[in-house]
């Protein structure tokens, strides 16, 4: 049991993740009080309506001001007009840290405008759902799942070592494994494990309602192959993914060239006939598979498990 790491936590965007960090540091008695800036008056009405803080406001400066953790929640572009929003509140000696999913622009973002005293430590959990809202979010949505820290690396002074240190802790608090790593690093990896897949099924779920013949009777109805699995991804908030591929632009692009260059072989392999090389291929992919949820990162249930939270 971690005990209450801070005494006050304001959460700015109180969506699927920002409600989930409530719910859960609550739960686990690891902050003193929790305040809410939200942009949304329906969100702010639903966050009173469902208990997740003891005071909800508008106002990002009066929302942070005594706060000794504030956590940015909002989509990845509003981050940096929220901490400038902020900014004039923020207590010196406070941790400032986000949870977008992408870290170079965020992070750099946040720097600059950071007041002097403020430790800012860029972060990123692995985990949500398609959903948004305060409504989606849940208190397992942490658990055993990987948050990925961004410290700054010109900062190598104890009070900030010992910054990143706290918030580790409040991490693992809520359940979650931490990892550090150096947030141009992280935009490339999750380049290919986030934002390359959803990128995909854009693409093949947009393609599949363009075809003329099938209709979108036909993908709802014979949709419960492989298709489905993508319609689940391209279901996913637009706001935030549009936010992702505007802000990981360069990795995103590393990437997609990597791809359609093996997508191009796969091709070349198909049209001649090349069955041992799609068999080696399709050999690998699956141990691959079965790598992750032996890492217990994904779950071998066929729905992937993704009924155990309440959304
Ligand atoms: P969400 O459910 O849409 O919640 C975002 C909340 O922030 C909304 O209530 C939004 O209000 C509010 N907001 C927008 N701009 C604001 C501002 N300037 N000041 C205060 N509040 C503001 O989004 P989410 O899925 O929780 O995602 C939040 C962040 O987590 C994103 O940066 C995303 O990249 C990251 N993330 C998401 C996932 C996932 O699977 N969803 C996983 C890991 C990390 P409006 O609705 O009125 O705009």
């Amino acid at each position: 049991m971690a005990g209450i790491l801070y005494n006050r936590l304001a959460i700015v965007g109180c969506g699927l993740i920002g409600s989930s960090i409530a719910r859960i540091a609550r739960e686990k008695g690891v902050v003193g009080e929790i305040v809410v800036v939200d942009a949304s008056e329906k969100h702010r009405e639903r966050i009173v309506a469902l208990g997740l803080a003891d005071r909800v406001t508008g106002d990002a400066a009066d929302g942070v001001a005594g706060a000794d953790l504030v956590v940015f929640a909002t989509p990845v572009l509003a981050i940096g007009d929220a901490m400038v929003a902020a900014a004039p509140g923020l207590a010196s000696g406070a941790t400032v840290t986000d949870v977008g999913s992408v870290k170079g622009s965020v992070a750099a973002a946040l720097a600059a405008a950071a007041p002097e005293g403020v430790f800012v430590i860029p972060g990123h959990p692995i985990a949500g759902t398609e959903h948004s809202g305060p409504d989606a979010g849940f208190a397992e949505l942490f658990d055993g799942r990987w948050t990925i820290l961004t410290p700054q690396t010109d900062r190598e002074d104890a009070a900030y070592a010992e910054a990143v240190a706290k918030l580790s802790a409040f991490w693992r608090g809520l359940g979650a494994q931490v990892e550090v790593m150096d947030s141009q690093h992280h935009d490339l990896v999750l380049a290919i494990t986030s934002h390359l897949p959803h990128l995909i099924a854009y693409n093949i779920v947009g393609t599949a309602s363009d075809l003329e013949g099938v209709t979108e009777g036909e993908v709802m109805k014979y949709s419960a192959g492989g298709f489905r699995d993508f319609t689940r991804i391209a279901a996913s908030d637009p706001t935030m993914w549009r936010d992702i591929f505007v802000a990981n632009k360069d990795a995103v692009l590393e990437v997609l060239g990597r791809f359609t260059e093996d997508l191009q072989a796969l091709s070349r392999a198909i049209r001649w006939g090349e069955a041992d090389k799609l068999h080696d291929l399709f050999t690998r992919t699956r141990a691959i598979r079965r790598g992750v949820i032996a890492l217990g990162q994904e779950s071998a249930e066929p729905n992937f498990g993704r009924d155990r939270g309440k959304h």
